[in-house]
């Protein structure tokens, strides 16, 4: 039995570094090229952190295309047609607003400057709360309290107006009221504690380069920003191919691009990423029944992880995307607060529309029941793979003190999206014993990963594994050669029971504790 208590390092930049530390030192995440000093936002998944990627992936590609008859994959080139990019709008409008401070030479993104400013009037907000909250202790009405404390009220006003003028001012491109408004607010560079701005400039996000051997005939190409263009352009020979028919999904897992400008936090924000997307087909008319239905399905599927309700919540766009009539984000509480962790968006038939016009090519479906031929309306659900990766570890990793003084680094990882499923441990390394356990953790390798550990006493052994999320571990010891029996070790109350080792498999499937 342990007692769990919030660690000392509960302060979110101390957060981030442990988060960045341990994923170093048990071989999930380096940072890339490292023996060179690593380069900027590029990450190396290592031992550890291609197992759980690979877990992540498994799930999601099993909850959102085996059990839905209606979806399909597919694996795109990374490469497209040039035009793919005119047609879809990146060329022109995949830009980032700019601003560089000109003491510290540093770059920032405009817009995420300001929701910065505004991320800090809402951790006020949220002190005011707490503050109330002890104040009245159970008798305290969260609601009341917000809709009429006059200094939380103008907290909410100042967030709202901040808001509304950025949405507007990028809508309308006037990146010059966007420089005014950084300036009103006074936010300096968090480098130099400066206020010497430039002005704003648009930076396009995508990474070009050359198909083709000699200088001359070289075209030029882009490295996909989204894999969702890749599903859009196999749009018809998924649908003929498969006779597949209105409403149906198109799903695809990987790599993505983008030349990011703030590119700190860790793996939240890379320039060669991961996503998990899916783009389902309806029929004019139908999207918003649908972007519903799939907002209400995605969040159910990350709470089917275990993770407490309250780290995420949805945001919705008040600001949308030129494809787009509804937009929302799922957000996580990553260690540096609530940050997209998925989108979910409502394309029109903006995509296929652009496509059919770009082409010549008609990109239609005839809807039997409706006797007519259209453009689908799209719903994508768009996940980046390393950002849900960084929310199931930063979340799991947890400092727990125990009864006996001593503290352990534990990483609670939903036992089925663990690296390492269960870990085999002599208790000592003589005496047959190791034998035995070799040939249980043999016996099991084909139907989970296992790991062998004889070196160190057991102890340090159970802290090695819970540090690696292993959620079960077996202990071979001289009873094993009398009865049969292994002790069985739960990785998150670290209670122990023995079992037959012919029920391992069973124990490790549906352990009960
Ligand atoms: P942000 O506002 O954080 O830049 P976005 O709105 O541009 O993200 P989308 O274009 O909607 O992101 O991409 C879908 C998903 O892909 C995001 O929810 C996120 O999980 C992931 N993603 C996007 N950009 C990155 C990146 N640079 N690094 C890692 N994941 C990313």
């Amino acid at each position: 039995m342990c007692i769990f208590v919030p660690s000392k390092k509960n302060i979110q930049l101390d957060i981030l570094k442990n988060v960045i530390s341990h994923a170093k030192e048990y071989g999930f995440v380096f940072p890339s090229s490292d023996i060179y000093d690593g380069l900027s936002a590029v990450y190396d998944y290592g031992q550890n952190g291609v197992e759980l990627k690979n877990n992540i992936k498994k799930y999601w590609w099993k909850s959102m295309v085996q059990l839905h008859e209606n979806i399909v994959g597919v694996d795109s080139a990374i490469f497209v047609h040039p035009t793919t990019w005119k047609a879809s709008g990146h060329i022109d409008a995949f830009n980032d607003p700019l601003i560089d401070n000109k003491d510290s030479k540093k770059r920032y993104r405009a817009d995420v400057l300001i929701e910065e400013y505004i991320s800090k009037i809402e951790v006020k907000i949220e002190k005011e709360i707490g503050k109330a909250s002890k104040r009245f202790g159970e008798d305290f009405d969260k609601e009341q309290f917000v809709d009429t404390n006059p200094r939380v009220k103008e907290y909410f006003s100042k967030i709202k107006s901040v808001s509304e003028r950025m949405n507007r001012s990028l809508e309308k491109e006037d990146l010059e009221d966007v420089k005014k408004l950084i300036e009103e607010l006074q936010i300096a560079c968090p480098v130099s504690g400066s206020k010497n701005w430039t002005d704003v400039k648009q930076f396009n996000l995508m990474f070009s380069t050359k198909i083709g051997a000699s200088a001359d005939t070289a075209t030029e190409l882009f490295l996909r920003p989204e894999t969702a263009q890749g599903i859009f352009l196999n749009f018809s020979n998924v649908q003929k191919t498969g006779r597949m028919k209105i409403p149906f999904g198109i799903a695809q897992i990987g790599k993505a691009f983008r030349n990011e400008i703030i590119a700190r936090q860790f793996i939240f924000r890379m320039r060669e990423f991961e996503q998990m997307e899916m783009q389902f087909f309806v029929p004019p008319g139908d999207q918003k029944k649908w972007y519903d239905t799939w907002k209400e399905k995605r969040m159910q599927w990350h709470l089917s992880l275990g993770i407490e309700k309250e780290n995420y919540r949805f945001h919705n766009h008040e600001k949308l995307a030129h494809y787009a009539d509804a937009a929302c984000d799922i957000e996580f509480k990553f260690p540096f607060g609530f940050k997209e962790l998925e989108g979910i968006h409502s394309r029109t038939d903006f995509d296929l529309k652009s496509h059919e016009k770009h082409s010549g090519k008609k990109i239609r479906y005839f809807d039997a029941q409706r006797n007519e031929s259209y453009i689908p309306y799209v719903i994508e659900t768009s996940i980046g793979l390393d950002r849900m990766f960084f929310a199931v570890f930063s979340h799991s990793l947890k400092e727990e003190k125990l009864e006996d003084g001593s503290s352990r680094t534990v990483l609670k990882l939903p036992p089925h999206l663990a690296p390492t499923k269960v870990a085999i441990l002599p208790l000592v390394k003589k005496d047959g014993l190791d034998e035995v356990a070799k040939k249980i953790a043999n016996s099991l390798k084909n139907n989970m990963n296992v790991s062998y550990d004889e070196k160190d006493a057991i102890g340090r052994r159970y802290r090695r594994q819970d540090a690696v999320g292993t959620p079960y571990c077996i202990t071979v010891d001289y009873d094993t050669q009398k009865d049969n029996t292994v002790t069985f070790r739960d990785r998150d109350t670290m209670q122990q029971k023995r079992i037959n080792i012919d029920s391992i498999i069973e124990s490790v499937e549906y352990s009960d504790f």
